[in-house]
């Protein structure tokens, strides 16, 4: 993806730029971090955005001042905000303000609405991530029996929507499905899991269907360690393919991020 993007890039004979708002916490922080690097190797400009207040407090009226400032700016060409957004903010009404062109991790309602469409000109990043890794095995998705375990509003439910377009028999778990004690069974027949649940070892490996597809999204932090919503080292045993965490989604996520805000400069530029 970073080769074809520098091609593209050179092609196009422009630097896109970026605006991010970063949140104090470790994870944004480690994201941030992550997006500097790879804005950096391709040549796309990145500013970031950090509550200048002191203790880092935020108030929802500079946050939508500044993405009025980025949306009118013609040298912005994408704008992300860290997730989750700090408990003083609406995320909905941030979602809104962004200029849906400008939107380069799909939450504009305007771009939400083209996805249930099968239409979307800027998808969510981390929900392409997923798409391109279980691409990238070769397996065709029509008739698998793909389920997700989260049904968040950036990630599991745009990744249930991408496997419906490639008729994959997508089911969608969540925390009632688990209370309801039926995760097991649902994972168990699972040909492709995508588990994004930010809860640690979740999912067992014991559960895991030979062959299967993992994509495991989830970042929980363990005693200091970084790990992921699935017993790796069991699931490995079993699957056909496995992502890791760290190192698995988060890399392909934030070069999705770039991915994006060069389509973001295409549609600007028409
Ligand atoms: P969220 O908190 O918004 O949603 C969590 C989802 O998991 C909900 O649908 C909830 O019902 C479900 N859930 C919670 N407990 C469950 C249980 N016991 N059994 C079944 N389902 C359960 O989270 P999110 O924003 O979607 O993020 C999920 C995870 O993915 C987090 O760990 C987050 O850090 C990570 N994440 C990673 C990337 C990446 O690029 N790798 C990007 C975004 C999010």
């Amino acid at each position: 993806m970073k080769e074809d993007l520098r091609v593209e890039l050179q092609a196009l004979k422009a630097h896109p730029r970026l605006g991010v708002f970063c949140f104090g916490t470790q994870a944004s922080s480690v994201y941030w971090a992550a997006q500097q690097k790879a804005a950096a190797e391709l040549g796309i400009e990145i500013e970031g955005w950090r509550s200048q207040r002191p203790g880092n407090a935020i108030t929802q009226e500079e946050v939508e001042g500044k993405i009025e400032e980025w949306n009118r700016a013609c040298g912005v060409h994408g704008i992300f905000v860290h997730q989750p957004m700090p408990p003083e903010l609406d995320p909905q009404r941030i979602s809104a303000l962004i200029d849906p062109r400008k939107d380069v991790e799909g939450i504009h309602p305007q771009n939400s609405a083209r996805r249930f469409f099968a239409k979307a000109r800027i998808g969510s990043c981390t929900a392409l991530a997923v798409m391109e890794l279980i691409e990238s095995t070769g397996v065709a998705l029509a008739g698998k029996e793909a389920v997700v375990v989260g049904h968040s509003e950036i990630v599991g439910r745009p990744v249930s929507m991408l496997l419906l377009d490639k008729l994959a028999t997508t089911t969608v778990c969540h925390l009632g499905t688990d209370q309801a004690g039926r995760l097991e069974d649902h994972v168990r027949r699972a040909d492709v899991l995508v588990v994004a649940a930010g809860r640690p070892q979740l999912i067992k490996g014991a559960w895991i269907k030979t062959g299967a597809i993992i994509i495991d999204v989830g970042i929980n932090v363990v005693a200091g360690h970084v790990v992921g919503d699935v017993e790796f080292e069991a699931a490995k045993q079993r699957a056909a393919f496995i992502t890791p965490v760290p190192g698995g989604v988060g890399p392909v996520t934030v070069m999705m991020v770039m991915k994006n805000t060069v389509e973001a400069f295409k549609l600007q530029r028409g």
